[in-house]
């Protein structure tokens, strides 16, 4: 059943680059409600695990390495259909793919530095909200 939230992270390249208001700006003008939001940064054991089903990809040490490279902004995100409307509005997991006015298109500049996470599932969504938040930060 769908849960109408979703879990995203503006990465480590959005932060760096003084793109939060902007990102933060689209994610609104789109009607998610935010629920849940920090700035935090991800240790290495942190991030090997909230990646742990790429662990086998030939990118993962790459990831790890960029996604504890600096500051995070991860959030929690309310939204009728949340999960599939956010990642319509981040674009393809490559800017180089990404649709016209989408937030990697805007904003991302390599499949590695691409801006931004959102959630792929329901399931996923709530499993990474719990990662990054308790009860009592999320409204
Ligand atoms: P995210 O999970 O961050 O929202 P995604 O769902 O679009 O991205 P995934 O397949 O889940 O893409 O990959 C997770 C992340 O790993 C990507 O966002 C990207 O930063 C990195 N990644 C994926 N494929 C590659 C690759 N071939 N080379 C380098 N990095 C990659
Ligand atoms: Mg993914």
């Amino acid at each position: 059943m769908a849960t109408n939230r979703t879990f995203t992270m503006l990465k480590p390249d959005s932060v760096e680059k003084g793109y939060i208001g902007a990102i933060l700006e689209k994610i609104n003008a789109a009607g998610f409600r935010i629920a849940a939001i920090k700035m935090t940064q991800m240790t290495d054991a942190d991030a090997r695990a909230f990646y742990a089903v790429h662990s086998a990809r030939p990118f993962f040490g790459e990831l790890v390495e960029f996604m504890t490279s600096g500051p995070i902004v991860a959030a929690i995100l309310e939204k009728e259909n949340a999960v599939e409307d956010f990642r319509v509005l981040i674009g393809a997991t490559n800017p180089a793919d990404a649709a016209e006015g989408t937030i990697r298109k805007l904003y991302a500049s390599s499949m590695g530095e691409n801006a931004v996470h959102g959630s792929d599932s329901d399931e996923n969504a709530a499993i990474e909200g719990a990662f990054h938040f308790s009860g009592r930060e999320i409204f």
